[in-house]
């Protein structure tokens, strides 16, 4: 038995640690099913090799590669009060949560804010996290964009916002139907202070975040083969009875019916932030090029 114990036992474990390892170094694309390197694709940006996909990518992902020398100062969220329902359905909202800050990182939430330079200039960026719970937006995603306006008002910066999420989280009820009207109201602080609100549309932006921030920019950018939406697809096809057309709710398609302003590869996403940002400020060309 001690044998077995000591000796055998480990040796197996190690055996089925080592091969679970060697299998998380690689991952499938999600499109064309090709294998993936983890290293390779960290270094693209989450955007597959094979057939330009873009994966989504958590926002300590993006931050490095929108800033100025990737250098940037990523703020602390305010504290809000946590699950003021007591809301249960198969678990308690306060494990949820718990759960989610293990796996993402004490503190965090489904938004991220940080601020930094880009093209020499100050910017406040905010990105949602699709990893914490659908990248939902109860009350801390309402103050995470309130956090964003205050920065970008009190610098002077435009103000660019990342949304990725499933819409409203519905585990604080009316509270997250609240955060609808909260962060229209974090955006036209942006905008009474005449500085440029941009969103970029990331997979996916539905529900209560398309009915509320995530359509409020001054331009509207997508990343390819996004899926942008209020409703999911088969809930309108049910209501009006209709098969709706392919590719409906992508931002492609988005970008055909005007609901985007251009489309643009998650590669060359910072440099046409700061073209965009350059020219909304009204800043010379050079400054861009910095
Ligand atoms: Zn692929």
């Amino acid at each position: 038995m001690n044998w077995l114990t000591n000796f055998v036992r480990p040796k197996l474990r190690a055996l089925v640690a080592r091969k679970e390892t060697a299998e998380n170094l690689w991952l499938k694309c999600p499109k064309c099913e090709q294998m993936l390197f983890h290293r390779d694709l960290d270094a693209a940006q989450q955007v597959c090799s094979h057939c330009d996909h873009h994966l989504r990518i958590p926002p300590a992902g993006r931050f490095p590669h929108l800033f100025d020398e990737g250098i940037f100062e990523r703020h602390a969220l305010p504290k809000v009060q946590l699950d003021p329902l007591k809301f249960r359905d198969q678990k308690r909202y306060t494990d949820r949560l718990k759960e989610a800050q293990a796996k993402n990182g004490a503190g965090s939430e489904a938004m991220a804010v940080a601020s930094g330079k880009m093209g020499g200039h100050a910017a406040v960026i905010a990105v949602s996290d699709f990893g914490f719970m659908g990248g939902s937006m109860g009350m801390a995603v309402g103050e995470c964009l309130l956090l964003a306006a205050n920065l970008a008002v009190e610098r002077k910066a435009p103000m660019i916002v990342f949304p990725a999420s499933g819409g409203a989280r519905m585990q604080e009820g009316i509270l997250s139907l609240m955060q609808l009207a909260r962060t229209s109201i974090a955006v036209s602080r942006v905008k009474e202070a005449g500085l440029p609100y941009i969103v970029v549309l990331t997979d996916p932006t539905t529900g209560g975040v398309t009915a509320s921030f995530a359509m409020l920019g001054d331009i509207h950018v997508a990343e390819p083969g996004a899926l942008i939406g209020f409703s999911g697809q088969r809930v309108i096809q049910d209501t009006i009875r209709e098969t709706l057309p392919p590719g409906f709710q992508s931002a492609e398609y988005q970008f055909d019916h005007g609901m985007v302003d251009t489309i643009v590869h998650r590669h060359a996403m910072r440099e046409t932030l700061i073209r965009i940002t350059s020219l909304l400020m009204k800043r010379p060309a050079q400054a861009a090029a910095a």
